[in-house]
């Protein structure tokens, strides 16, 4: 079952779907995709002492080539579990000098409840790409910028903004 959810495409049709996104989808800036195992920009950035990927050095690689895409964020999904140098994982970072390049791993959120792994997955998409639109982390437990150090932050929060992360959104967009 969770399987099938490896298909970035059904989480993609998923994410767009949600109504938090169609406000970004709308100004089509955001490009999406998968990153499969063999890519050799995911083995580059696999760190053989801590056995995970390097989400630093990922991001790096990832930000390098983007000529395909000029002018667009783009949001890569990877099934991998990730890492920062200061944290054991991370559910996802984003990198909005020089590239605006965001990660979501699905790692650490997979579940046998369908449901809920959608439901997680898209919340931490949507933090990311926050991050792309200038947003920081917010205070509000229920919003999607709320940081999330595990599952259960994670399961508190909601698939929306709160309403003065929405606004900052909105100026956001309207400034690019
Ligand atoms: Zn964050
Ligand atoms: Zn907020």
């Amino acid at each position: 079952m969770i399987e099938t959810l490896k298909s970035a495409d059904i989480l993609l049709n998923i994410l767009f779907q949600e109504s938090s996104f169609k406000l970004l989808e709308s100004i089509n800036e955001i490009s999406t995709s998968y990153i499969d195992r063999s890519d050799s920009r995911l083995q580059a950035a696999y760190d053989f002492k801590r056995q995970k990927h390097n989400a630093e050095v990922l991001i790096d690689y990832l930000s390098t080539d983007l000529s395909d895409v000029l002018n667009k964020k783009k949001l890569f999904i990877t099934d991998v579990d990730i890492f920062r140098p200061q944290a054991e994982f991370v559910f996802g970072l984003s990198k909005s000098s020089g590239g605006e390049v965001a990660v979501v791993s699905t790692y650490r959120l997979k579940i046998l409840d369908e449901e809920l792994f959608i439901s997680r997955f898209l919340k931490e998409a949507l933090h990311e790409l926050g991050h792309l639109f200038r947003l920081g982390h917010c205070q509000d437990k229920f919003c999607a910028m709320n940081l999330s150090l595990n599952l259960k932050d994670i399961d508190f929060k909601k698939i929306r903004f709160c309403r003065s992360c929405r606004k900052l959104l909105e100026e956001s967009i309207n400034d690019n």
